[in-house]
């Protein structure tokens, strides 16, 4: 009342005011604070939550106070969820034992080959051998192509032919690719053949208990790795030798055609399987006029858990990219309570999973709470909380981050965040990941690449790699929360243009699928 006998006074002083007035977004991104997120950290990074590896209990008490904080905020659960969480159920396998033999030489695990069980391991396995190459399916080169592959053991190497054109570089998929491409070509098994390097860098990450999702519409696909002496030996069963095969494909995507059927498999698995149950924590925003459109805002809450009773904390990784979907989420429902409700809903999404294979957000697109037609946009957060040798040391320090993917698949996308940027932010934006020549390959390598698998338009912010990388020494203390505040409100600031902006960025590219 008093307020309403002021404006008829004072008109002319009020609009002066208003023009003065924040924009609403900066008041709001300005809740998002290097205290907050701390807080956040500290305790999602603690000993206590033991590493927080999908499916055991550190990752369910990290999952329970990201529910916790959903549920102080006033966001709901969608309906579709068991309240805040997206159940999904996981097997564990662990590896007693497992023998290879052919004919009369056999192998042992780990020390010649070894397998994540994200790929399900069994307790037997026989049939017949054939080599595909490198298990390569692209416009270009293709080893697959006219092959009899229906139930039979893939035989394959890793890498690619000397000579790879542009357009097979892209097409070529990892070692989980190359297993997906022989599993929907029906074979029964892969096996492939590492270089030195490759299989004492990996061997390590053979856990011994490992997951694999179980769900009606996903069967298991055991793919093993192999040493190079182990592949030697596999290879000499049929004559053959990994050079001259090597050689041949350098010429043709066609394999040799090499007869395995006089070799003696032999496979011996004693495998313990457990059922085990994980979840995304999924918070919601309902929009207003445009409410059935939802942008969602990603980060991964699992780690890798313990190795040999050490505490692997992931602040970092991904605890910075959670506490900050955590603050994106405080952000924007003090704007809904203070009348800046969205216009278009918005889904806070911490998934599982992702150290496993992208597990937990393979698992969402698979079964979207929300329509992926009306999905306008992905945003994923990890790891923002650290500086990268390439940054140590240099002015922009504190201010940089990497940005991947803004332009594969909308050049509206990349654009507004630009302006974005430009407008509320000034961070040094650089791309250099997202050169599709870039040997690390990131845009392939966190949540976002499922949505963007399903044609959804995503931005991936990181701040890079570093020496505590999947290390127990990746703590919360050595976390910069200044720089990671700037990042967070920068996305706040592209997550509130996407929600409230008049149209959605449109799907004008096909680079990112
Ligand atoms: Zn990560």
């Amino acid at each position: 009342m008093k307020k309403y006998l002021v404006i008829l006074l004072f008109l002319p002083a009020i609009l002066s005011y208003a023009q003065e007035e924040k924009d609403p977004s900066v008041q709001f991104a300005e809740t998002i604070t290097a205290h907050d997120l701390r807080a956040h950290l500290m305790f999602l990074s603690d000993d206590l939550m033991e590493g927080r590896n999908t499916g055991e209990r550190g990752q369910h008490m990290a999952g329970l106070y990201i529910e916790t904080q959903f549920r102080r905020l006033g966001l709901t659960g969608p309906e579709t969820t068991d309240y805040y969480h997206q159940q999904f159920k996981m097997a564990r396998s662990e590896v007693k034992s497992m023998e290879i033999g052919f004919g009369k030489k056999d192998f042992s695990y780990k020390k010649d080959f070894f397998s994540f069980g994200a790929h399900g391991l069994p307790a037997r396995l026989s049939g017949d051998f054939v080599f595909g190459g490198y298990g390569i399916v692209s416009e270009d080169y293709n080893n697959l192509e006219g092959l009899d592959i229906q139930d039979k053991i893939a035989v394959v190497f890793a890498g690619s032919p000397k000579e790879e054109s542009d357009n097979m570089r892209k097409r070529i998929s990892g070692w989980f690719g190359r297993a997906k491409n022989f599993q929907a070509a029906g074979a029964k098994a892969m096996m492939m053949i590492l270089p030195k390097d490759a299989y004492s860098r990996m061997v390590p990450y053979a856990s011994r208990s490992s997951l694999v999702t179980i769900s009606a519409d996903s069967k298991t696909f055991p793919v093993f790795y192999l040493s190079e002496e182990m592949g030697e030996a596999l290879l000499g069963t049929a004559k053959a030798s990994s050079e001259e095969l090597k050689d041949q494909l350098a010429v043709s995507p066609k394999p040799a055609d090499l007869d395995f059927k006089k070799m003696k498999f032999s496979y011996k698995g004693d495998v313990e399987n457990e059922e085990v149950n994980s979840s995304n924590v999924v918070g919601y925003l309902e929009g207003t006029d445009k409410k059935d459109e939802v942008l969602i805002i990603t980060a991964h809450y699992d780690h890798v858990g313990m190795r040999k009773g050490e505490i692997y904390n992931g602040a970092d990784d991904d605890g910075s990219g959670t506490s900050t979907v955590l603050e994106l989420a405080e952000a924007f429902s003090l704007a809904a309570q203070n009348g800046y409700r969205p216009r278009r809903s918005i889904l806070f999404m911490t998934v599982s999973g992702e150290e496993i294979g992208l597990v937990g957000s393979e698992f969402y697109v698979e079964h979207p709470i929300f329509p992926l037609e009306n999905t306008i946009a992905d945003l994923n957060i990890d790891m923002i909380g650290r500086t990268d040798p390439d940054y140590e040391g240099t002015a922009d320090e504190g201010n940089y981050v990497y940005v991947i993917g803004a332009d594969k698949l909308s050049s509206d996308l990349h654009a507004m965040h630009e302006a974005v940027n430009a407008k509320y932010a000034n961070i040094k934006l650089d791309y250099r990941y997202n050169d599709e020549k870039d040997p690390n390959r990131y845009y392939y390598r966190s949540d976002h690449y499922n949505f963007a698998k399903k044609n959804i338009p995503i931005i991936f912010y990181f701040t890079g790699s570093h020496a505590d990388y999947h290390k127990p020494t990746d703590t919360v203390e050595k976390i910069e929360f200044g720089k990671m505040t700037k990042i967070a409100r920068l996305v706040f600031h592209t997550a509130w243009e996407l929600a409230n902006q008049e149209e959605r960025p449109k799907v004008d590219k096909e680079t990112g699928k």
